[in-house]
């Protein structure tokens, strides 16, 4: 089943746009599969959903950067407390870095929103931009009109 996952319809048929299978969702196939609980469903979003569903994924990025930060700021705390009264151990060190991890795991618990494999507004028509570099190669490589001819000899039967 093709499952959208902003309305949880089934979407067989229907115009959607696929999620992309990153680390997060993979992790949690996998967690699913070894409980057997897994569905094997499509993920998708339905193209009704998509502003919706865009949003939730801008949410969920910035409060990423925001929890980023905040555990960043929370370790670096730890760290110098236990520097400064003295009792620096690898373990302390260790349970700091675990703690900014955990800060980081619920931004990503409450509020992931997988990306879209193509968001509405690149799938409409718009150029790749080619760096400089691949532009000027492929002014170059474009054959001057008489190259154009088939080398004798090597024509085929
Ligand atoms: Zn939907």
């Amino acid at each position: 089943m093709r499952i959208c996952i902003v309305c949880q319809k089934d979407m067989e048929g229907k115009p959607v746009v696929p999620i992309k299978e990153d680390a997060i969702i993979r992790t949690i196939r996998k967690v699913k599969q070894s409980l057997n609980m897994a569905q094997n469903n499509e993920l998708c979003v339905c193209e009704a959903d998509v502003p919706a569903h865009e949003k939730r994924r801008k949410e969920f990025e910035r409060s990423l950067v925001l929890f980023g930060v905040l555990a960043a700021v929370v370790v670096v705390l730890l760290v110098a407390t236990l520097l400064m009264s003295g009792r620096f151990d690898i373990f302390a060190f260790l349970s700091a870095i675990v703690i900014g991890l955990c800060i980081l795991l619920f931004a990503i618990l409450f509020k992931y929103a997988p990306a879209l494999e193509q968001g509405p507004g690149e799938a409409k028509g718009k150029k790749p931009k080619l760096p400089k570099e691949l532009e000027d190669i492929e002014k170059k490589e474009q054959p001057a009109p008489r190259a154009a001819k088939p080398a004798p000899g090597k024509r085929g039967r």
